[in-house]
This record gives C-alpha cells, structure tokens and sequence, in this order.
C-alpha cells in the first residue's frame, strides 16, 4: 500500500496526483436521494459494495436506512464482515470449495448469504456449511437477459429452490434477477422495456416458487440505470444500486437530467504544456477506466481527454491554456474499476481535504 496522498486539511492542489477524490457534500446528497426514494417505494436498498470498495461507505448506507450490502466476491465479503457489517448477499457464483469455506466461516460474523444457479454447487455449499455445523442462507439467480449467469426462469429455478430447501443445513432466502444489460441502455424506452421483460419472468418465477410451498423473503437486483422500474414492479423487494453514489461518465450520458451528480473524480495534474493547444496530465489508463469511454475534464467544455497512454493522458484545448502544474478534475467513465486502481480515498469539501482513508478492498479479487 502506498502513503495516503494527502492530509486532512491541505488544499486540493496540495494532493499528490493521480489521486482519487470524493466530493463528500454531493456522495451525500445521492446517498440521500436514493434512500429517501427507497423508503418511499416502500423497498429495501442493498447498495453494491463492488462500487466503493470500502466499510466507512458501506457505514454511511447502512445509517441512512440501507438494509446492508452486496457484493461480488468473497474477498469484499471479509472485509465487509470484518468491519462490522452484518448482512451481505454475495450477488454472484461461488463454486471453489476454498472460497465457500471462507464464506461458511464468516457466518459467525454476520449474515452472509450466498447465489447459486446449479444444483451441484447446492450441493456442496451444503457439504460446507454441515461440515462447519453453520445454516447458510442460498438464493437462485436466474437468468432475466441471457447473457449471464442464472438458471432459466421458472420451473427450472423452482427445482434449484426446492433443492436448496430440502438441504438441511441452507435455508431458501428468494431470488437473485439483475438485469445488468439493461444498466447502461441510452434511452429510458429501452431501459423500462428491457426491465418489463425482467419483472415478468422474475414474477413467473416467484410464483413457480410458490406453488412448490416456498416463499421468496428476498427478490433482488436493479442497478443505477433502472432501479425505478424494479421499485415500481411490486414484485422486487431490494435495490442493489451501487455507481448512484459517484456516477461517471457514461451514467451521465443516458440521462439528460441526472437525479445523481458527479462525486468521484481522479485528481490530476498537467505535467507538459509544451505544444500549443495540447497538454498532457500524469493519469492514463493505469489511473482511470477507459472501459466505457474516455474520461471528460470536470467543469471544462473547452477541454477535452483525446488519448490515454498507460501513463499519460492527453489533453486537446479549444482556445484556452494550461500551466504546468495545474490540476485538473477527471471525471471517469467507469466508476467501479477506477475505484480499484487507488489505496485511499481523499474526501473534500469544497477544496479542501476532509479526510482519507482506504479503499480497503482494492484488488480482492479472489
Ligand atoms: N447488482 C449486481 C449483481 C451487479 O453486478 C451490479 C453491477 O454490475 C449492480 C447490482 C450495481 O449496478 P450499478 O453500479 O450500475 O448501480
Ligand atoms: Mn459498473
């Protein structure tokens, strides 16, 4: 791990660059926003833990109403529970007989509940958890989009549900349908059609479910892009948003009027000027996800991130200038794998640093 790039206090151009930044005022406001719809849609918030990477976040969801976390891998699981949070859903696969032991351990800790969409893996979860003499709480993914993991909707996901109840040391938590596809569709239209779809397999599926005695305690899934429309759908229980926190690039592009602001930003500083109109700063693609799409310069329209390089990021300037040694607010376009390329977080308000502290999960990736 590196030293913390900054200290409480210092002004931003005080910060050592490439740094990742959080606009604390404005990760409020959508912390906020997204709980206060949550409660009023009468739905629980899981926010995605795979976006921020930290317990000190995961804390702040949790005291505005969050009903805990999810997360992708059992890495972030332990840091999670180790930190205290108390009930996390690994909103994914695990099959390795090392990771689902880790997991069965963990249950002393905190509620750690775990996805399944095969009747082998059931199986050996249930090995694990009665080697552990532990209750292991399984829900079935099921496939609403074809392209991922999940069972097929339906009878197939009841046989896998009933499988996990008559397994005498896992306990049926519900249903696991995250339409991870219709996240970042351009247009609403899509967007809404893609989760109609979604709800009315996940709507069979509950009632497949049902007609095998069993009850669904959790339907989850709904990321930034559609959450309102698995709330409104009267059949999903939990929201499982994450990148509503920070937003990027991408995010920004599909919604004219975002209902969440920019909060997360790579900090960065020009390092040449030396050609007219061009500039180039010290974070490239080794500091910032180019996944989905360059990054955009925060509160600049006359400048635009034309290229990145592993270290270098190169700017083009319509009509204005820059200075060596000006710092500059990237704007990602991705933001959960930006996340994963930094130790620390700085907190500011305003300019000035409010705190720093780690990205404790960064790079738990197994
Ligand atoms: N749920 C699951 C299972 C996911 O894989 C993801 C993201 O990939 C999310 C929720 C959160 O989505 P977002 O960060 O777009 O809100
Ligand atoms: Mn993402």
């Amino acid at each position: 791990m590196q030293p913390p790039p900054a200290e409480p206090g210092m002004h931003e151009s005080e910060v050592d660059t490439p740094a990742l930044v959080i606009d604390l005022d404005v990760m409020e406001t959508n912390m906020n926003r997204m709980a206060e719809f949550c409660r009023k849609a009468g739905v629980g918030l899981r926010a995605h833990a795979k976006t921020h990477k930290s317990p000190v976040i995961a804390s702040w969801q949790i005291e505005r109403g969050a009903v805990g976390q999810c997360v992708q891998k059992t890495a972030e699981a332990e840091v999670l529970a180790w930190s205290g949070v108390r009930d996390i859903l690994v909103s994914n696969e695990v099959v390795a007989e090392r990771k689902l032991k880790r997991l069965v351990a963990l249950q002393s800790m905190a509620k750690v509940s775990i996805c399944a969409d095969d009747s082998g893996t059931v199986d050996r979860i249930e090995q694990m958890a009665e080697a552990a003499r532990q209750r292991l709480t399984v829900l079935v993914e099921i496939d609403v989009m074809g392209v991922r993991c999940g069972v097929r909707p339906g009878a197939e996901a009841a046989a896998l549900a009933r499988r996990i109840a008559t397994s005498p040391h896992l306990i049926f938590g519900g249903l696991q349908s995250y339409h991870g596809s219709a996240q970042h569709l351009r247009s609403e239209g899509e967007r809404e059609q893609a989760i109609a779809s979604a709800v009315r397999k996940t709507v069979e599926t509950v009632e497949a479910i049902r007609s095998e005695g069993l009850a669904c305690e959790i339907v989850g899934g709904a990321g930034t892009g559609t959450f309102r429309h698995e709330a409104a759908s009267g059949v999903y229980n939990e929201m499982q948003a994450g990148s509503y926190i920070f937003m990027d690039a991408d995010y920004a592009r599909n919604n004219p009027r975002p209902e969440f602001e920019q909060s997360l930003f790579v900090l960065s500083t020009v390092m040449s000027a030396a050609r007219d109109g061009v500039a180039v700063v010290d974070c490239g693609h080794k500091g910032i996800a180019i996944d989905s799409g360059l990054p955009l310069v925060h509160g600049r329209e006359d400048i635009d991130y034309v290229g990145a390089s592993d270290e270098h990021g190169t700017l083009a300037l319509r009509g204005t200038s820059l200075k060596v040694g000006e710092v500059l607010r990237l704007v990602p376009g991705h933001c959960d794998p930006t996340v994963d390329r930094y130790d620390w977080y700085v907190g500011m308000r305003g300019q000035r640093v409010d705190c720093v502290f780690p990205v404790a999960a960064r790079g738990m990736m197994q």
